[in-house]
Parts: C-alpha cells; sequence; structure tokens
C-alpha cells in the first residue's frame, strides 16, 4: 500500500462537507479546503450541524484529519507593519484556527506575511513569530504550517532561512510545521528538475528548516520561469518544472504520511494528476 496521501485543494462551496465530496470524487487521499471565504475577512460562525455533517462526511471517506491541510484567507497578513491592520489579521487568523479546533483538524497553512517594504525583514518575522505565539496560547490541537512562497513583492518565506527563523522564536515548537509548494520552491531559486539538484535542494533543506517540520505540500509546476519569484501554477507536466520533480517526490519516504496537495490550474484533470502521481511510485 502507497504510504502517499495526495489530493487537491477542493472547493467547500455549499458548506464545508461538500469539500469531502468533492476530494472522494477525483479519488482524493487528502485535500485542503478554506473553511471559510478566502476573500472576505468575515465569515458567520460554524454551526453545529455543520460541523456533524463535515466530521461524519470526513469518517465516511477514510480520510484522515491530518491528511486534511485547511489554507487560510489571502487577506490575512500577520506581520503587517501597521499595527491596526495587523490586528485585524489577528483576529481573523485566531478565527481560522478555531474553526480547525471546531473541525476536528489538526493543522493550518498559512503564508507568513509581507513587510510592504514599511519595515525590515527581521522585524517582520519577528511580528509573525509574536502573532503565532498568541494564536497558539489561545488554541489547542492545531499546528500552524508555514507555507514557503514565491518571494513575489514583499512576501516573506521565500528562503528556507525566513521560515527557520520564524520557527525559531517559537515557544511551543510542536504546533509549527511548513508546507513545501514546489511551484513556490522553483520560483524562489530552489531548483528540483534534476536528481542531483532535487537532492540538493532538500538537503539544503533539511540542514535549515528539518524535516521533522514538514507537514504538507502543494504539488505544482510552474509557468513562471526558474528564479523568477513570480507565483504563477501550472498542471503537472505542462510547466518549467516537468515530470521528474513529481517522480522524485513520490518515491521519496520524506514525503510519507503527509498531505501532497494540487493546486494545479485545471481542476477539470486533477483527477488524471492524482491518477499519474500514484503511477510514478516504484
Ligand atoms: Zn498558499
Ligand atoms: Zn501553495
Amino acid at each position: 500500500m502507497s504510504n502517499k496521501f495526495v489530493g487537491a485543494h477542493v472547493s467547500a462551496s455549499g458548506g464545508v462537507f461538500n469539500a469531502v465530496e468533492n476530494a472522494v470524487e477525483i479519488g482524493a487521499k487528502a485535500f485542503a479546503l478554506f473553511t471559510k471565504n478566502q476573500r472576505q475577512w468575515s465569515a458567520k460562525p460554524l454551526d453545529n450541524e455543520t460541523i456533524d455533517k463535515f466530521k461524519k462526511a470526513l469518517q465516511e471517506s477514510g480520510i484522515l484529519p491530518r491528511h486534511v491541510l485547511p489554507h487560510d484567507s489571502y487577506l490575512i497578513n500577520i506581520g503587517h507593519p501597521e499595527a491596526d491592520k495587523r490586528e485585524k489579521s489577528m483576529d481573523a487568523f485566531l478565527d481560522e484556527v478555531q474553526r480547525c479546533e471546531q473541525l476536528g483538524l489538526d493543522r493550518l497553512n498559512f503564508h507568513p506575511g509581507s513587510h510592504l517594504k514599511k519595515i525590515s525583514e527581521d522585524e517582520c518575522m519577528s511580528k509573525i513569530s509574536e502573532a503565532m505565539n498568541i494564536t497558539l496560547e489561545k488554541t489547542k490541537g492545531v499546528s500552524l504550517v508555514l507555507e514557503n512562497t514565491a518571494g513575489q513583492g514583499s512576501n516573506l518565506g521565500w528562503r528556507f532561512e525566513h521560515l527557520a527563523q520564524i520557527i525559531d522564536k517559537i515557544e511551543d515548537k510542536s504546533r509549527v510545521g511548513v508546507c513545501i509548494d514546489t511551484c513556490h520552491m522553483f520560483s524562489a531559486g530552489y531548483d528540483i528538475r534534476t536528481r542531483e539538484a532535487y537532492d540538493k535542494t532538500w538537503s539544503e533543506f533539511d540542514k535549515i528548516i528539518g524535516f521533522k517540520y514538514l507537514m504538507g505540500m502543494h504539488i505544482n509546476d510552474s509557468k513562471a520561469k526558474f528564479d523568477s519569484h513570480v507565483d504563477r501554477h501550472h498542471s503537472l507536466g505542462k510547466g518549467e518544472i516537468g515530470l521528474d520533480a513529481f517522480k522524485f517526490i513520490m518515491n521519496d519516504d520524506r514525503m510519507n504520511d503527509i498531505p501532497l496537495i494540487l493546486e494545479t490550474i485545471d481542476s477539470t484533470i486533477w483527477k488524471d494528476e492524482i491518477k499519474l502521481l500514484y503511477s510514478f511510485e516504484n
């Protein structure tokens, strides 16, 4: 039996429980979802009926909570240089974590934050760690999973060192992790196209961050060129990364038992992409 748990970031429209059905439909063994509208600040709280329906659907699907990787809203920036805006982000972030708690999920994937060229990288990273510590204190059972970015604009988290620096200041390290997005990694200047490049990049990852923090991956090809710092996802094999990198991942034991989530651009072929990935296993 495979130790890989592949899925996609499926739609939760009409209710979070629909995400489970959407995942099952494409043959996924893992999935990602937004637990609220990702482009709005506020959402109505999850009611008990919705929570029960989600938990029941998940149990029936056979997908384990640890293979579900919720993604927070794109509006949130817990490293925001302005106090009032950062506070708004922290409130929304806390709400996101609490929604995961309610749904019985154990991890929340988010983008570290942006300094907006108003504060230094170090200051911004300190703010991110501090906000994470405050959120961890107010919640239980949910790990905060930092996603690496492509480094577009003033987004932090594109260098492994950024993620390591943020983790370093987290008080409860048992509740922090990282999610590595292959498209972001590649466009940030970490090559994975050949065996040699793949091994070099991941040994750097292990040295700087450590595999014990790897709690999920986003499996995407890249429309943008290597080291371009441009975030443009593509379908597997159709972009600049090519299929070899995904073959390496599917045969790499270090990626066992974590959600491997497609965020590729054509949702109509997710089912085929999942099949393709499993076909790569030796
Ligand atoms: Zn993301
Ligand atoms: Zn991603």
